[in-house]
């Protein structure tokens, strides 16, 4: 059977093994309601609390700043809607033209509601200006969400600049780290954020489970009310299999990112010498300032839907804007928002390496890709 290679990571992850291990209890023999008061239900309660500890220490808040959610969209929804609801004196927004799709929908849904939303455009390098954010800030706002890394150029922003700005104006400041959380180191004090989103799914966690990250003094309110779960903050019976999973994958991925962030960075070099070597005419998009494992390359003149489909036909996947764009065939609003030139646009891809991948999936990939394009 042909392999499959799977070089979409920046999409989802697969599932960590020891993850899988440790969770595994808490589908079968420990499946209590965490919230109950009988002793059956203390493995469940002391695994969450264990879960929260270490997610905290590795990005160095406090356990008690830790909200699981459902995944990086609540998240998302949460920081914006939440702070949004609390605070009626300072109701703008801003935000980048180039964050994910959950944070561009939940802003448009609060912009319907009356809140005013500014969108800042970036560099051609998928960068957020602090002087720009100066310029459009004012005592008004409310709240800046930026993102720490972009989903599909990986271009990390100057959070920690940008959060002094907000709060130089009183307003307090979201950072959607969902590409970022278990990729690249993160410190929640030192970049001063007053919220940040992740995903458990994108660092080999299971789907359907992430936190949101409230510094302590934050007034935030519930976004999904119901239960007193959570501290009151957000209501639901916790998935205490993926709290638990998320935590154990987290961990591994900090304790191992600084080999995994060398191993993803030779894979990229592989195959983009492999492209420039049979003189494939591409511009690779982002900053090098990025996360590891992501390559995001328009080709000129090639259709990138096409060689999606050409490449999944060889068992390889990658992806041609976000995967929660793949049914959206035009150009994705990064791609615009960095100005890629138009002979290139229609080419992009993003390849995203994971630590499953090895040497040879990279050469492939660009054997492959050049066999499309050449022949
Ligand atoms: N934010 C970013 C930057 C993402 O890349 C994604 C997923 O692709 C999300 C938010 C949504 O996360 P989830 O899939 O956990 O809802």
């Amino acid at each position: 059977m042909k392999k499959r290679i799977y070089a979409d990571n920046a999409a989802t992850t697969k599932l960590d093994t020891d993850a899988l291990e440790a969770m595994k209890p808490f589908l079968t023999e420990e499946y209590s309601n965490a919230s109950q008061p009988y002793s059956f239900a203390r493995p469940a309660k002391k695994a969450i609390s264990e879960a929260r500890g270490i997610i905290a220490a590795c990005i160095g808040a406090e356990p008690e700043e830790i909200y699981f959610t459902s995944g990086g969209t609540e998240s998302d929804n949460w920081a914006i809607k939440g702070s949004a609801f609390s605070n009626e004196s300072k109701l703008a927004i801003i935000t980048s033209q180039i964050e994910h799709h959950a944070v561009l929908n939940a802003c448009a849904a609060i912009e319907r509601l009356g809140y005013p939303v500014d969108y800042l455009p970036v560099s051609d390098e998928g960068i957020v200006q602090p002087e720009l954010l100066n310029r459009y800030i004012n005592d008004r706002t409310g709240l800046v969400s930026v993102m720490l890394a972009n989903n599909e150029i990986g271009t990390i922003e100057p959070i920690a600049e940008l959060a002094r700005i907000a709060h130089k104006h009183g307003a307090l400041f979201h950072t959607d780290a969902v590409q970022a959380v278990g990729h690249i180191p993160i410190d929640v004090k030192a970049l001063g954020v007053d919220m940040l989103s992740a995903s458990a799914h994108k660092f080999n966690g299971m789907k359907g489970s992430g936190f949101l990250y409230i510094r302590k003094d934050a007034d935030i309110c519930s976004y999904v009310d119901g239960g007193a779960q959570e501290s009151g903050k957000r209501a639901g019976t916790e998935n205490v299999a993926a709290i638990v999973a998320m935590a154990v994958a987290l961990r591994k991925n900090c304790e191992h990112m600084e080999v995994n962030a060398q191993k993803l960075c030779k894979l990229e070099e592989i195959l983009l010498a492999g492209l420039s070597s049979a003189g494939i005419d591409y511009r690779r998009n982002g900053s090098s300032n990025r996360v590891p494992g992501n390559v995001n390359i328009s080709i000129k003149g090639v259709d990138g839907e096409m060689l999606l489909h050409r490449l999944d036909l060889k068992g390889i996947c990658i992806s041609t804007g976000s995967a929660c764009d793949s049914v959206n065939t035009r150009v994705s609003h990064v791609v615009e928002a960095i100005g890629v030139p138009d002979e290139y646009a229609n080419g992009t891809i993003r390849i995203s390496f994971g630590t499953d991948n090895d040497e040879d999936d990279a050469a492939v990939i660009a054997k492959t890709l050049i066999d499309i394009i050449i022949r």
